[in-house]
Order: structure tokens, then sequence, then C-alpha cells
């Protein structure tokens, strides 16, 4: 029997995911600590886990952070993550000598639970939400400029926090270790390898597990006429002038529609409701799944893979760069369409297309089968109980960026003596020419390298 302490962040997306685990780990005879936030207490609880408030140790926010966080800002989560660990610290040391977990299960974006597995020296396992991220699979990831500048513009304030933890015994150079997915690290990933991009670039320290549900029913479509399901998900979900264009396009369709709003919407400001439109805060919303014949979300990770293993097809309204990264794989396997047009007659068309072919029902279908062969909650129990795991040694990211290196300093080399060839043979002007065009060609020249490396090691290791 192991004790295993359990991480993860103030989000119900982030937490959803670890409950049917812990559940499956306490039906084994295993200890489980659940270190998280008073919101999830109750459903922390009902999987038999302990769990351990953490709300002492929440950062007072200023008003401009607290906008940030809501505002899903990767500088201001990043900051708030680095406090917390600082706030837990002496809390945390106590606790590992007290507790003495076997294995640490944290959530990827839970600084305070992957840090003190380390510097406790616990075998870690990585719980991923969304797609575990890497330099391949984030290609997927499209930052808005304003995403990018929040990004850069917070880099001086996270690397403050970062030198602040270094007194507390955390030693990290980026914060990019902490963030991204590597090769070396035991991860669980609530996908199948099939859904996951690129992923024959991740080794075999990943278990692509499937979807973690509760619910193992099957889809059930069966009844009178179709049924829209609406969320927005529960973070950026305050959005009554969507609410609204989705009332207003879908009240004189022959459809039912159940939209889940969240808390900080008045539902009076959706003014009066037609008879087959329903609004709640919160639904179960893998048992309206189950039923619905098209869901309009915001794309989290969670949404859509509970969407296709009930073979739900989607409209795809991406907020994030991670969900549009999400979508973008939705759209690909067939399984959804892209909510480009967001006006009422955007959004109509759009659940028309949905509810008047199969093709993309037929594709979800296709893909929650797939989910529903993968090892699933009783296949990351297996895995975290079993930490630390050996890797057969291959490592696609490693042998990509060894052969761009190569492939960047033969570039510069070649660059480098062209321009001195044509410096003597026919003067400056040419070899600058020369010189300038290589700059500009260099990324495009370099990313077509690396995309046809990544094919040939993908070849070579037979994935
Ligand atoms: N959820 C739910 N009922 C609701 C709205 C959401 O049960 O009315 C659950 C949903 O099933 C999913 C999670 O909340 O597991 C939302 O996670 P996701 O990653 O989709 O989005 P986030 O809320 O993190 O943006």
């Amino acid at each position: 029997m192991k004790k295993i302490a359990f991480f993860c962040i103030p989000a119900h997306g982030h937490t959803n995911p670890m409950l049917p685990v812990a559940a499956e780990l306490v039906k084994r005879g295993d200890t489980v600590r659940f270190y998280s936030f008073n919101e999830f207490g109750d459903k922390i609880k009902t999987t038999g886990a302990e769990f351990i408030s953490c709300d002492a140790y929440l950062p007072e926010l200023t008003e401009q952070e607290a906008s940030g966080l809501k505002k899903v800002s990767t500088t201001e989560m990043a900051v708030q993550d680095l406090r917390i660990t600082r706030n837990m610290d002496a809390f945390l040391d106590g606790e590992f000598q007290v507790f003495r977990p076997d294995v640490v299960y944290s959530d990827s974006a839970c600084f305070w639970g992957k840090l003190n597995a380390w510097k406790h020296n616990v075998p870690l396992v990585v719980s991923t939400s969304t797609f575990a991220f890497n330099q391949m699979s984030s290609q997927y990831m499209k930052n808005s400029p304003g995403e990018l500048a929040d990004m850069v513009l917070g880099l001086p304030r996270v690397s403050r926090e970062l030198k602040a933890l270094a007194p507390y015994g955390y030693h990290v150079k980026s914060v990019f270790t902490l963030i991204a997915s590597d090769n070396q690290t035991d991860s669980v990933v609530y996908t199948s390898r099939r859904f996951q991009p690129y992923a024959e670039s991740f080794s075999d320290h990943y278990a692509f597990v499937g979807p973690s549900v509760f619910s193992k029913a099957a889809p059930d479509k069966e009844k009178a006429r179709p049924l829209v399901y609406i969320s927005m998900g529960t973070v950026i979900n305050d959005r009554p002038d969507f609410y609204r264009k989705c009332i207003e396009a879908l009240k004189t369709q022959a459809v039912d529609v159940v939209i889940s709003c969240g808390n900080a919407i008045d539902r009076e400001a959706l003014g009066a409701l037609p008879d087959n439109i329903r609004v709640y805060p919160y639904v179960d919303q893998l048992d309206i799944l189950s039923k619905a014949d098209a869901f309009i979300t915001h794309c989290g990770m969670n949404s859509v893979s509970e969407s296709l293993y009930m073979a739900t097809p989607m409209v795809l309204y991406p907020q994030t760069n991670e969900q549009q990264a999400v979508a973008r794989r939705a759209k690909e396997i067939g399984a959804g369409v892209m909510l480009a047009d967001d006006s009422v007659d955007g959004i109509r068309s759009a659940v028309r297309e949905l509810l008047d072919s199969g093709a993309y029902a037929a594709a979800a279908k296709a893909c929650g089968a797939d989910f529903r062969a993968c090892s699933g909650t009783a296949g990351a129990a297996d895995y975290i109980e079993n930490a630390p795991h050996a890797s057969d040694g291959v490592d696609v990211i490693r042998d990509l960026n060894a052969s761009g290196t190569r492939f960047q300093i033969l570039y510069w080399l070649a660059v480098i003596i062209a321009v001195n060839l044509l410096r003597f043979a026919a003067g400056w002007r040419f070899a600058w020419i020369i010189a300038v065009a290589a700059g500009i060609l260099y990324t495009p020249i370099s990313k077509k390298q690396q995309k046809m490396k990544y094919a040939s090691l993908v070849k070579r290791i037979g994935k």
C-alpha cells in the first residue's frame, strides 16, 4: 500500500480529472492526501481521500492581480503560483516529514507540488489536464499579441519571484522548466496517444490514459428532438453577451437547449427564456453530453474530452491559446466546426451544420471509442503506484535538438564562407545581399529542417 500526496491549483478543470484517480487509489487501499482548497473540499472528500485545506496560504491579491488571474494571464498565474509555494514552504516541510509520501501526484501547473517533490526527493508524477505541451505540440497554440506581450513584459516579475524562492531550497533556472512537459518526468495525460498532437515526440515517461471520468455510461442519443448543450467552462464563463446570442440563434429552432452559465451571471440579465431553453449555473456535464447532439464549447481540454467520450460533435469557440490548440485538434479529426463568426446567424448555421451532417458525430464517436480503449483511471493508478519509471531511452526531442544545433552551425558556417567568397569575387555589395537574405531565410529553412528531421526520427523509431 502506498502513501500518495496529491497537489492541485485552485481550478475545476485541473482538479476534476484527478478525482477519479484519487478514488481508484483509495479503493485499492492506498492512502491519498489531497492538498487543495476549500472550494473543492466536498468533491475531494467524496473520493475517500483526505482533504487538506491550503486556503490559509493563498496570497492577498491586489485588484490588478485578481483581474490578471481572471483573464488567465500567464505571468499572473506564474507569479501567484510561486508566491503560494513560498507561503506553503514551512507547512509542507512539516507535512513531508510526518506523512512521508511514497509518490507525489501534482498537477502540471502546480509549482508547489512539483518543487516539493524535488526538494524532498520523492518520486513525482505529473497530472496533465491539457495536452502535453513541448516544443512540437505547442505549435498548436497561437498566442495573441496580448498574450505574447503579457509573457514578455512579465518575465522580470517572474524571475524576481523565482529568485525569492532560492533561500527556501528551491532552485529553478527558468519558469519554463516548471511549465513545459519534458521527456524525463513521469507524466499522466488524460487523452489518447491518437488525440495528442505530435504524440511521437513524447517518451515512455508519458502515460496517455484517456479522459478521466467518473461516468462510464454509454452515450444515448435517442429522443424526440436534438439537444444542444452550451458551456464556457468554469473560469472565463462571465459571457452574458454570448449566451444571449445563443438564445436568439436557437429559440426558433426545433431543438432543446441547456446552458451552463456559471455563478457569475445574473440570470435575469439573459431576459425571458423561450420554452425550449433552460439555463443553470452548473450542471452534470457528462450526463448532459451523453444525450447531447451538439456542444457549443470554449474548448477546455476536459470539456472537449468529455464531449468526444460521449460522441457529441462540437461548435468550437476557444478563448485562450491553450483552448485554441484543443479546438484545432478537434477540428482536425473532424469532430467539430470552428465558430469563426460568433454572430446570431453564425451560431445558428454552425449548430445546423453539426445537426444536418452525420460526419461530425461519426468522427466524435470514433474518437470516443479510442478514448474508451485507453487504460483509464486504473491505468493512471497503476502508473502512479509504480513510479518512478524507467524509459527505453528514445527521446525524439533530445535528438531533434541535437540535429537542430548541428544544422544551425553548418548553416551559418556556409553563410560565412559564401559571404567571404563573394566579397573577394564581387565586392561587399553582393556579399551583404547574401548575408541579409540568409538572415531572412533562416527561420523558414530551419523550420523545414526541423519538420523533415522529426518525420525521419519518427520513422526510425517506428512510432
Ligand atoms: N463542468 C461541469 N458542469 C458545468 C460546467 C463545467 O461539470 O456546468 C465541468 C466539466 O465537466 C469539466 C470542467 O468542469 O470537467 C471544466 O473543465 P474545462 O477544462 O473544460 O474548462 P475550464 O473550466 O478549466 O476552463
